[in-house]
């Protein structure tokens, strides 16, 4: 089941293009930003998404200067000579360099200015990985600001993509969200505009495409790229059995005891059982976020359920998986890989009832 979402449409479109929200988008300026661990969205407010690229930079290894960002950096990856380096800055859900972070950030807002000049000095809402540390929020919220932001404020991902998916954030009853990203999957369960309880684990989609690659190399002495392997994945890869009627799907590779080309058929529940170490560690992450919910909240939950975002709330049979390890009502939201942009563009909509899901300001100065 697939539930409703609020602001942009699914596809980026404005739900509504009247003239008066065209006026009103232009005199706004408001920007959302999804600042995710494998994707950076954009959207600008009556436009829908105007950006949609891995966060991956490709640097000259000598210099560090950028050569590429986004698809064109994703697309050397795994292929580079040695005097390029491909990195994903926020990789692992913290920010491991973060002045090729600041370089992405700065590059994708002035793209949006670039192609809609009338978006000058924007407000801004960043959402981050819950990860982040309070420095380097700092440093996220500085970084916009110097890339032209009049004014930037951030929001945790979880919190972004609930309200992405439409759920009742602000009322006193509990929602709870898995966002699974590439680098990390965050539990949240939410009520009152807060975070009551969560959890953020390092596996995510990134974690299943290395379960992938082991699996080859343990099952198959088969030696497989990392882009390979998310390609099948995405193709054949699932979390229940019998989803896609369990497809086969060619492995390849280079064998490791030949050293040359080989390609393996690999059925369906055998890609399933290579997923199974990081969805066992999903649905690990799930029930324990559940225990640790206070008792009212998990009678709300299990009436409304929980809401799949992120990219791996796309792997086929997740959501039954989950339903049967939780017993509880699971839905994938509508458009998972854009939640947390929509949630981040729905709030600047409504400042004024949703201001307080928002990072505290405090966060974002400087220590005294
Ligand atoms: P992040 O928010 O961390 O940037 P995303 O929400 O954009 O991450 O999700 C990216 C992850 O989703 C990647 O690991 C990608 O392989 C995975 N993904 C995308 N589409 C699918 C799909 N159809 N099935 C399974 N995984 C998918
Ligand atoms: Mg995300």
């Amino acid at each position: 089941m697939r539930i409703g979402s609020t602001g942009i449409a699914p596809g980026g479109q404005p739900t509504r293009v009247g003239l008066l929200d065209g006026l009103l988008g232009l005199l706004s300026h408001d920007v959302g930003i999804d600042l995710g661990t494998a994707n950076t969205l954009v959207a600008v407010r009556n436009r829908g998404i105007v950006i949609s690229e891995p966060s991956v930079v490709a640097l000259d290894s000598r210099t560090k200067r950028v050569l590429a960002i986004g698809a064109e950096a994703k697309r050397m990856e795994g292929r580079t000579p040695a005097d390029i380096t491909v990195i994903r800055p926020l990789r692992d859900g913290v920010i491991s360099d973060f002045d090729v972070t600041e370089q992405m950030l700065r590059y994708f807002i002035r793209q949006v200015h670039d192609r809609y000049a009338q978006v000058s000095r924007p407000r801004v809402i960043v959402g981050i990985p819950s990860g982040v540390t309070e420095v380097e929020k700092r440093a996220v919220r500085d970084a916009t600001i110097n890339a032209g932001a009049r004014w930037a404020r951030l929001i945790e991902e979880p919190m972004a993509a609930a309200i992405g998916a439409g759920l009742p954030v602000m009322e006193p009853s509990g929602s709870l969200v898995v966002d699974i990203g590439g680098g990390t999957t965050e539990v949240a369960v939410i009520s009152l505009g807060g975070i009551v309880v969560s959890r953020s684990i390092r596996i995510g989609g990134d974690e299943m495409d290395s379960d992938v690659v082991a699996f080859a190399r343990r099952q198959y002495n088969l030696l497989m790229g990392e882009r390979t392997a998310e390609e099948i994945k995405i193709s054949t890869g699932s979390a229940y059995p019998g989803e896609r009627g369990d497809r086969t799907v060619t492995f390849r590779g280079r064998d490791l005891l030949t050293g040359l080309p080989r390609s393996v058929e690999v059925g369906g529940d055998q890609l399933r059982e290579a997923l199974e170490p990081s969805l066992a560690q999903i649905m690990d992450a799930v029930t324990e976020t559940i225990e640790e919910t206070p008792p009212e909240l998990v009678a709300d939950l299990m009436d409304q359920g929980l809401v799949l975002a992120g990219g791996g709330a796309l792997l086929p049979g997740l959501d039954r998986r989950i339903a049967e390890v939780t017993q509880m009502p699971v839905h994938v939201a509508d458009d998972p890989l854009t939640c947390v942009v929509r949630g981040a563009t729905h709030v600047l909509e409504e400042l004024d009832a949703l201001g307080r899901v928002l990072v505290s300001e405090q966060l974002t100065r400087p220590p005294r």
